[in-house]
């Protein structure tokens, strides 16, 4: 919604109350004049300031746990300008009708607010600190988790600011504003325990004052009596341009003394720290929860990335949801340096459980442990059936294995390596959520957010073979498999191939047993696959995730299929899918190759989606 508000010529951005009805004023403060602006102090929230008989009116519209929009009390929209429509057809306890907007002077952009320059910064630090991710691990965890990043970084980030002090006590605190120079204004936050509670300290004329800052049931922080703020950094911003109460305003943040609790660049506590093992655990369940989530090393990595405390961050992560940097599967086991790389598995090292993950025609897929040279890691293995006519599947599943071993995106599932011993067996990273359609099936709950989350992970995986000039061939939901329910990794790659990168398609030499059904025309007709025609797979598969794992073109032949698809229809949209994603599905069928995007073109437009949707 961010993004698109933007572009709304009555949205101002990030402007104060008085900034606003100054503007309504120049603008002729007509009976229903409005504007719109960013809230300053709820987070994703908006401001309506509209003028009746001379007066100014402000109204916040909230964004509601259901990522809807109201005004307090209200009814709910998907996204404020919706609000603005309705109370331009109903008041519903408006002090008048909208009927004009104030639109903004020529070349004015929508303000942006001091956080927004610091954001990705922030961002881009904690993900490195966080996770000991760099280069394009790094950019690709900001890539599929910036609504979640954003989040975390909006109701942490005042640790990064010079005057939060920590948790110092209030004698502490008066010695560092009395020290220096000794402005009226000078400032500092210190916490006062772990359950969100502040203190404001301030320097007037000579002499500190102590405001309590409390946090409410739902989350939001206040000074008694006062107006309430999602965050500390918007409670400074506000008391920065006007008192509201207190003694007077905000003027210069008291530095913190260096060191103290960390400044940017720096790991707030460096990996080793006593405190930082021993918060690995802890932190990590506070993350997690009580959900199981497999791969997840508590305080066993033997790397510091973990979802482990490296900072104060940590202790608080709003959400139960593990991200897939938290997992073991997010950087290739040979991420690091120490680890001994190789693509064979001794079988010494290997050990099996008992139970199934899956089967197939090549034999069974295991659950196991295997054992390397710094850690353990659980793994799937596909244990290859002994049977004297399997030459073909032994062939297939070691050209499997050969494309695997060249891929490396944390949206793919990596091998670790092949193991020939009593069978032939190919160590894969574990992702025990198991196929996505089979998933959905059975969880019907899971929200379009959820599933958009996911679909995008597969386009990025997509984005990544594409860059590499590999095919897929059999992309499909049953071979996108979760490690979590936030993260999804493309699978099965018994059919792919590496293409030429001048001819940019493989020709098959001839018909084989073909997934028909998701496979775009040329591919039928021509036996021609290139990225182009993963892109038609990838619609086929939108559709199933979107459509909660059912079968694509239910209860129709293969060549039903091909004859609808020649007569120019495709398969109607499944009952919940948004319009956006739909239209996207469509485009991803376009007949001809040539005519239809590549990944390079779906990916950020499912991006986009889905950060409009998740923030
Ligand atoms: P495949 O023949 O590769 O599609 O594997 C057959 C089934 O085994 C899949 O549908 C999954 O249920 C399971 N499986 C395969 N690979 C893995 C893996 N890496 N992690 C967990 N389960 C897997």
């Amino acid at each position: 919604m961010a993004d698109n508000v933007n572009s709304l010529p009555f949205f101002y951005g990030n402007i104060t109350r008085e900034e606003a009805e100054d503007y309504l004023r120049q603008t002729g403060l007509s009976n229903g004049l409005y504007l719109l602006r960013q809230s300053r102090n709820y987070l994703g929230g908006f401001a309506l300031s509209v003028s009746n008989a001379g007066r100014y009116y402000h109204y916040t519209i909230e964004r509601q746990p259901n990522d809807t929009y109201a005004i307090a009390g209200g009814k709910s929209y998907r996204n404020p300008v919706d609000v603005i429509d309705y109370h331009s057809q109903e008041t519903d306890g408006l002090v008048c009708l909208l009927k004009r907007p104030c639109n903004r002077p020529k070349n004015m952009q929508p303000k942006v607010g001091p956080f927004e320059d610091l954001k990705e910064k922030l961002i881009r630090e904690y993900v490195k600190q966080t996770w000991n991710l760099q280069g394009a691990a790094l950019e690709q965890a900001i890539i599929s988790q910036r609504p979640q990043l954003e989040k975390l970084i909006a109701t942490t980030a005042h640790e990064r600011m010079p005057w939060f002090h920590g948790t110092i006590t209030r004698e502490d605190s008066e010695p560092r504003l009395q020290s220096g120079p000794r402005a009226n204004g000078k400032f500092l936050i210190r916490q006062r325990d772990a359950n969100g509670s502040y203190a404001l300290c301030l320097l007037h004329e000579g002499q500190v004052m102590h405001y309590r800052i409390d946090k409410d049931s739902a989350g939001k922080l206040s000074i008694p009596e006062g107006k309430k703020f999602d965050t500390l950094w918007q409670l400074v911003e506000h008391y920065s341009y006007k008192p509201d109460g207190l003694l007077r305003v905000l003027t210069e943040p008291c530095p913190r003394p260096d060191g103290d609790i960390g400044l940017i660049g720096r790991p707030l506590l460096p990996p080793g720290h006593p405190r930082f093992v021993a918060t690995i655990g802890s932190a990590a369940e506070k993350i997690i929860g009580k959900i199981n989530i497999p791969g997840i090393t508590k305080g066993r990595s033997s790397r510091t990335r973990s979802t482990g405390c490296s900072n104060p961050y940590e202790t608080r992560i709003p959400g139960k949801e593990a991200m897939p940097m938290d997992t073991e599967v997010y950087e290739s086991p040979y991420a690091d340096p120490d680890e001994l790389r190789s693509s064979t598995v001794d079988r010494s090292h290997l050990f099996l459980e008992d139970g199934e993950l899956g089967s197939g025609n090549f034999g069974t897929v295991m659950k196991g442990t295997y054992k390397m040279r710094k850690t353990e890691k659980t793994v799937a293995v596909k244990i290859l059936k002994n049977d004297d006519n399997n030459q073909s599947v032994r062939d297939e599943m070691l050209r499997e294995a050969n494309v695997m071993q060249q891929l490396d995106n944390p949206y793919i599932v990596r091998m670790i390596g092949i193991c020939e011993a009593e069978n032939l067996m190919l160590v894969m990273e574990l992702a025990e959520l198991g196929p996505l359609h089979k998933f959905l099936q059975k969880n019907k709950q899971t929200t379009i957010k959820n599933i958009t989350e996911l679909v995008h992970q597969v386009s990025m995986g997509m984005k990544y073979l594409e860059e590499h000039n590999f095919v897929h061939r059999d992309l499909a939901a049953r071979n996108v498999l979760l490690v979590t329910q936030h993260y999804a990794k493309i699978s099965d790659f018994g059919l792919s191939k590496a293409v030429a990168e001048d001819q940019n398609y493989y020709k098959a030499k001839g018909h084989g047993k073909w997934p028909v059904k998701w496979y775009a025309p040329e591919c039928i007709n021509y036996f021609k696959f290139s990225s182009k025609s993963d892109v038609w797979s990838f619609g086929v598969l939108m559709w199933e995730a979107y459509s909660y794992g059912q079968k694509p073109y239910k209860g129709m032949k293969g060549n039903d299929v091909l004859q609808m698809i020649e007569s120019g229809k495709r398969m109607d949209s499944p009952e919940k899918c948004p319009l956006e994603m739909y239209e996207l599905m469509k485009t991803c069928w376009t007949y001809k190759a040539n005519e239809r995007p590549g990944f390079n073109i779906v990916e950020p437009r499912l991006r986009e989606y889905y950060y409009d949707i998740a923030q």
